[in-house]
């Protein structure tokens, strides 16, 4: 199983020069200011440990001269610190749990107080998750309570985080959050994340029709399966990454890396014009349906 890990290098002109732009976050020279994000402040939420999706972004943004502010999960606070001596661009890290109100509040409470005035241009939401019952049981038989906790950390919670985001992020701002193709198609064992994620892109498209009038934009990214902690907990996981491999149109599976590279220009000025989307980073599989295979 082939799981790319580093992305080739392509031309990125910078005045009359041609570079080569690459993934080296360990580069002084910043390639990445022709997308217009040096500067630029980031709410990440969603960093659980170094294979995290929101992890590869939180790289691609400070390659690309972004600061950080990390809102964690204080169960997977000491994997989250161990990683900040990796990334400069790291301006903080705050508690965050979207299961209530007021524990989403208190993230931007104490980023207030240690910043006071300062204001974000890029948030993003990379939160997922569904007690184990959901998985366990079969779908007639998930408890309301298990439903609803999927429901609001999973999908709610995007309106839970703009909502109190909003005083705190600058005009024309951009926002991206992660779902996954089961919410318009069935996939065994993903269950009530179907639903969950049917519902996070429909928050998507609503916030981005509310917020448009004031500039803010709202878009999802729709990656393919990557072997990460959210979802080792799907049952099955393993078998579906080799069927996506054989049968994707690139005949691979996606990266953290390819899921970061579009949410960085989601981010930027270059996507200035998009807003309410739902982007497939998915290899191409989800624009086939008869495996190619049944031909062999
Ligand atoms: P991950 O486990 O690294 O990240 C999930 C994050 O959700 C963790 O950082 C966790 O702390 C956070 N979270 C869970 N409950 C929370 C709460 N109550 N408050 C605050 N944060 C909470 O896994 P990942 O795969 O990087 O997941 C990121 C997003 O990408 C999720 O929305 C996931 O559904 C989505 N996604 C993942 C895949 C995949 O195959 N890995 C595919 C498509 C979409």
């Amino acid at each position: 199983m082939k799981s790319p890990k580093t992305r080739p290098m392509w031309p990125v002109s910078i005045g009359n020069t041609q570079r080569l732009g690459v993934a080296d976050y360990t580069c002084s020279t910043r390639v990445f200011f022709v997308l217009g994000l040096e500067g630029k402040t980031a709410f990440v939420f969603g960093v659980a440990s170094e294979d995290s999706i929101a992890w590869a972004i939180c790289k691609h943004l400070a390659a690309a001269g972004v600061t950080l502010y990390l809102g964690y999960q204080k169960r997977f606070m000491s994997r989250v610190f161990k990683l900040k001596d990796e990334l400069p661009a790291i301006g903080g890290f705050y508690p965050l749990d979207v299961a209530s109100d007021d524990a989403t509040k208190e993230f931007f409470t104490a980023f207030e107080a240690d910043h006071p005035g300062k204001k974000a241009d890029i948030l993003i939401h990379a939160i997922g998750f569904a007690p184990r019952a959901c998985f366990d049981r079969p779908i007639l038989f998930v408890e309301d309570e298990d439903i609803n906790t999927a429901m609001t950390i999973s999908a709610n919670s995007l309106q839970r985080c703009l909502k109190h985001a909003l005083p705190y992020l600058n005009p024309g701002s951009s926002t991206v959050t992660l779902t996954y193709a089961a919410s318009n198609r069935f996939v065994p064992s993903y269950g009530i994340m179907s639903m969950a994620k049917a519902a996070l892109e429909c928050w998507t498209r609503e916030l981005a029709c509310h917020l448009g009038p004031e500039g803010h934009r709202i878009n999802a990214i729709s990656s393919g399966p990557i072997r990460t902690i959210a979802a080792s907990g799907i049952p099955g996981f393993d078998r579906i990454l080799d069927h996506v491999e054989a049968n994707a149109p690139l005949r691979r599976n996606v990266s953290q890396e390819d899921v970061a590279g579009a949410t960085l220009w989601l981010a930027s000025p270059l996507a200035a014009g998009v807003t309410g989307q739902c982007v497939y980073v998915d290899a191409g599989y989800s624009i086939t349906m008869v495996p190619e295979t049944i031909m062999n």
